[in-house]
């Protein structure tokens, strides 16, 4: 069991605001041993002796695909003296086993967690493997900062009135400001800040090479006051990996033509563009430090330790002569018609005004179930009543079933959010089901598991009822996760009867 963090030199470097943090992400394989492997453990060795960086972080099955637990990799890493970085993604566990995993990284002394929703599961045995997202990134680090302080279970959990001892985790979150669109943009942004009030302790960018990207965040933090660490990716790609981002297929990325065509022409030198691709990460690092970044988030392929420490060398000498303007400029790859919040671009496509259909619905969801609307308190009295008779019950349920089928492709979770998304359903409309706002990976505009086909069903929201402010949109606190005992009960019941996410107070006045 962990007893001191004062070893931890990761979170001493993340909060003395005169340092500049690095980490860097590794990305075990499948299988549990290998070159591969052994690769990885001798860059971490090597890293510790040179010291610059502070953790090495460690990917939770990325892509989707199977690979080797970041726990175990993490407790190899750490007898190393080199702080890991967990991963924690929730695409492959639910509620029970995310809160085991916990205990498990606790008990290993793994306190330093990246909390992410994660990349839609994809090919494993047999076949692809069913997703989970029982819950989202906001939910787990709700979670996580219950287990901070002294945790008592529910009631119903065995060993519920047993409280546990408090769990010193330090949780970070991921945004990404590389939305081309201003509806994914606003949500990413609006979902931070529903991260940062569930808890998270410091935030690292998605990988990027638009610089005005990078300083709309920082600026974006600074207007909300988010003080917390600050750390920006900085992706050192091969040319194959630049080749593939470039199409668009790794999620969430957005990986700029320009760059690629410049990638290209590099890889025609001698070294293949290797030199070139790592004083492009030096400069982007020289000059983000220059930006305002608390730190960086290091990743790439084929990079040992020598080649890291060439590209940290370099970006010394870089932060100590050269122009950091122009520098800046030098690592600047915009894609073209990209949403900025700053100076604000607007885009035309998008309506302004809220739909039709949304007002109608709105009006409707409101007078029913507002504890202040006109059908209120009739719609109120007769669920209670319906909600003592079985029969009563199962017709109730039936016809929501069948209303709300129709006009929401409603899946009957029991607790239903659809006034939280625009009168859009989670459940049939996102293959994540996510309620607290989008993941990661749309891409201009496009969903992660349907690129080019369907919308992401957070910019479906947005259309529906385009927000005037990112400051209108935060759940916070978020919206916690669904209790499965309802699914296929009656929703409307359940809110009027106190057991939904509204806990609306049951006793008739
Ligand atoms: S619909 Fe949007 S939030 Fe849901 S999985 Fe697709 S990209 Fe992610």
């Amino acid at each position: 069991m962990p007893t001191s963090q004062a070893t931890d030199i990761f979170r001493a470097s993340l909060f003395k605001t005169e340092e500049f943090t690095i980490t860097f992400e590794l990305v075990p394989g499948r299988g549990s041993g290998g070159k591969r492997l052994d690769d990885i453990l001798t860059f971490a060795e090597e890293a510790r002796k040179d010291g610059r960086i502070k953790a090495l972080s460690i990917t939770d099955n990325p892509g989707g695909h199977p690979a080797l637990a970041p726990t175990s990799l993490g407790i190899d890493i750490q007898s190393l003296g080199i702080e890991p970085l967990i991963h924690f993604s929730l695409k492959d566990k639910n509620r029970n086993m995310a809160e085991s995993q916990l205990f498990e990284c606790h008990r290993h002394g793994l306190l330093n967690l990246l909390v992410l929703s994660g990349d839609y599961p994809r090919y494993g045995f047999h076949g692809q493997a069913k997703p989970v997202f029982d819950l989202d990134s906001p939910q787990l680090l709700t979670l996580i900062e219950r287990l901070r302080q002294t945790l008592s279970l529910e009631k119903m959990a065995p060993g519920g009135v047993m409280p546990l001892p408090a769990m010193d985790f330090l949780a970070g979150c991921v945004v990404s400001p590389f939305k081309t669109t201003k509806a994914e943009q606003v949500f990413q942004y609006a979902k931070l800040l529903t991260k940062v009030c569930a808890g998270a302790h410091f935030v690292i960018s998605q990988l990027g090479f638009d610089m005005s990207k990078y300083q709309e965040l920082l600026l974006f933090c600074r207007q909300n006051t988010i003080t917390l660490p600050l750390l920006a990716s900085v992706f050192i790609p091969s040319i194959k990996v630049a080749e593939i981002m470039g199409q668009g297929k790794v999620p969430g990325i957005l990986f700029p033509e320009s760059l690629v065509r410049r990638i290209r022409q590099e890889a025609t030198s001698q070294d293949k563009g290797e030199e070139a691709r790592l004083l492009r990460g030096a400069r982007m690092v020289a000059g983000l430090k220059d930006m305002g970044y608390a730190g960086v988030h290091l990743g790439g392929n084929n990079l040992d330790f020598s080649k890291i420490a060439f590209l940290l060398d370099q970006a010394e000498h870089f932060t100590k002569t050269a122009n950091l303007q122009e520098l800046r400029q030098e690592v600047n790859f915009p894609t073209p018609s990209t949403w900025y919040l700053f100076p604000k671009s607007e885009q035309q496509d998008l309506p302004q005004r809220p739909s039709v259909l949304f007002r109608i619905n709105q009006r409707v969801h409101d007078s029913t179930f507002r504890p202040e609307g006109l059908i209120f308190p009739l719609a109120r009295a007769i669920c209670l009543q319906a909600d003592q008779n079985k029969q009563a019950r199962s017709l109730y349920t039936f016809c929501e079933h069948l209303i709300k089928t129709l006009l929401f492709r409603c899946r009957m979770c029991g607790d239903c959010t659809l006034a939280e998304s625009s009168y859009h359903c989670p459940q049939s409309g996102c293959p994540k089901r996510m309620i607290n706002g989008p993941c990661g990976g749309s891409l201009h505009g496009f969903c992660e598991v349907y690129p080019q086909e369907r919308l992401c069903f957070w910019v479906k929201v947005y259309q529906s009822n385009p927000p005037h402010h990112t400051g209108d949109l935060p759940n916070c606190p978020p919206l916690p996760p669904k209790d499965w005992s309802l699914q296929g009960t009656s929703s409307w019941l359940n809110y009027f009867a106190g057991r939904d996410h509204n806990k609306l107070d049951s006793e008739p006045k």
